[in-house]
């Protein structure tokens, strides 16, 4: 009568697991190497026959306890931290792309991600076709070639929030023979699993929700352990023939559902090292703690909020997934019932300038980079990320001049409103 442990319970319960006589708390193992006795030991590792942690760039016990908690609250078979969310996605398409090789991603993805794949792996040698995640499956099955390794999307878009039709990128990603990675930073595992939907591979920025309070900037890679590599052998050589780093091991041979995880770890870690530190999981395992009680929170006062903005007179636009009458509001019901996310987006009338005077009048909401923590934030993307663009060029980029991003923390939602409602009279 082993029954798994609901969400909340594994935000507390997951990972360590400390035997008789161990300290209580998950410890920060802040040491770069670990001891052998026989230097046959030590070789063992080297050559994966055995497992154990030798140095911390490849393995740390605090970073893979943590990465396991993740594992278990996404529902898969395998996980690992990195050092940040772009990390995590060059590792989630690198592990399984080479030059000449394609990638077909949402065009709403993160312009963090959109600008890694389109510019910095295109250097690589890797190609990305952009599609429109609304985009019928007649369309999204043109985007496809022959050296198509992967498709990458977002299950809430930052910060277009737009949520993605699961059933419909799982079915085109499958056709094709290849894996959906689906980033999950925004719905976090609390309100999405997208596993449960048949994605194959979950990335997050920990930085975000995760992490909570805005402390440590980390990633996280997610295998659901369904994706059969093997069966497109020729597809993915990388992990179904021998890797001569290694004397041949044969990833999916040796190491079977946590094949994925096992070659981004020995493989891309070894080799490009971006790993987090041990002190900075450890914040993070904090912050996992009480994802379960702050993610409900986020989206309770998100919605009171944006509920508040639609009413109001001087405000010209609104988007929230969880607001009634929202184009994702459906696709949000069906695949995230309980909540979307807190950040919500809004526009003022009256334009760009109006939105600038507004964000400066705030006392409580800060003007931040961030997104997603406890305390409530606010970015003006024509101000900021998006500085150098014309009002026209905004617009093509599907970035609206007078765009509030509204980041709605754990404070008291009244409190929210009424510092809004104050900068609102000071326009
Ligand atoms: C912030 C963010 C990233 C990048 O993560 P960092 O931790 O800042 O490197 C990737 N994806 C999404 C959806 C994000 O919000």
């Amino acid at each position: 009568m082993n029954k798994e442990y609901s969400i909340e319970t594994k935000c507390i319960q997951s990972g360590w697991k400390p035997q008789k006589g161990e300290p209580r708390v998950l410890p920060i193992y802040q040491s770069t190497t670990f001891k052998y006795d026989t230097s046959e030991q030590m070789g063992k590792l080297f050559d994966l026959e055995d497992s154990g942690y030798f140095y911390t760039r490849l393995q740390n016990p605090t970073s893979d306890i943590v990465a396991q908690k993740i594992c278990e609250l996404e529902g898969g078979v395998a996980a690992m931290l990195t050092s940040s969310g772009q990390a995590a996605n060059y590792y989630a398409v690198f592990n399984i792309c080479e030059a000449g090789d394609h990638v077909v991603m949402s065009s709403t993805v993160y312009g963090g991600t959109f600008n890694l794949l389109t510019v910095t792996m295109k250097k690589m040698g890797i190609e990305c076709t952009i599609v429109d995640p609304d985009d019928s499956i007649e369309k999204l099955n043109e985007a496809f070639k022959a050296n198509t390794k992967c498709v990458l999307a977002e299950s809430i878009a930052n910060p277009a929030l737009v949520v993605l039709d699961f059933e419909k990128f799982v079915k085109v990603a499958h056709d094709h023979g290849v894996p959906l990675i689906v980033d999950n930073t925004f719905a976090t595992p609390i309100n999405c699993r997208p596993f449960e939907f048949g994605v194959d591979i979950v990335t997050h920025s920990t930085t975000k929700y995760m992490d909570g309070h805005a402390m440590c900037v980390g990633g996280a890679i997610v295998d659901s352990g369904n994706f059969d590599w093997d069966k497109y052998g020729d597809k993915f050589h990388g992990l179904t023939t021998p890797d001569e780093s290694y004397h041949g091991v044969t990833y999916t041979e040796r190491f079977g559902k946590t094949a994925y995880i096992t070659k981004a770890t020995v493989q891309l870690m070894r080799d490009l090292g971006s790993i987090p530190s041990p002190m900075n999981s450890f914040l993070l395992n904090i912050g996992l703690e009480t994802l379960h009680l702050r993610v409900p929170r986020h989206c309770e006062n998100a919605l009171k909020v944006a509920t508040w903005l639609q009413n109001n007179d001087k405000v010209a636009w609104v988007n929230y997934p969880g607001l009634k009458g929202n184009k994702y509001y459906d696709l949000a019901q069906k695949y995230m019932p309980n909540g979307t996310c807190g950040v919500i987006s809004f526009g003022l009338k009256g334009g760009r300038d109006v939105s600038v005077s507004f964000m400066d009048s705030l006392k409580l909401a800060a003007i931040v980079t961030h997104v997603a923590d406890a305390r409530t934030c606010v970015l003006h993307p024509a101000s900021h990320t998006h500085r150098q663009m014309t009002d026209e060029q905004l617009v093509e980029a599907g970035v609206q001049p007078d765009l509030i991003r509204f980041s709605v923390g754990i404070e008291n939602a009244d409190d929210i409103i009424a510092d809004i409602e104050q900068a609102l009279e000071n326009i």
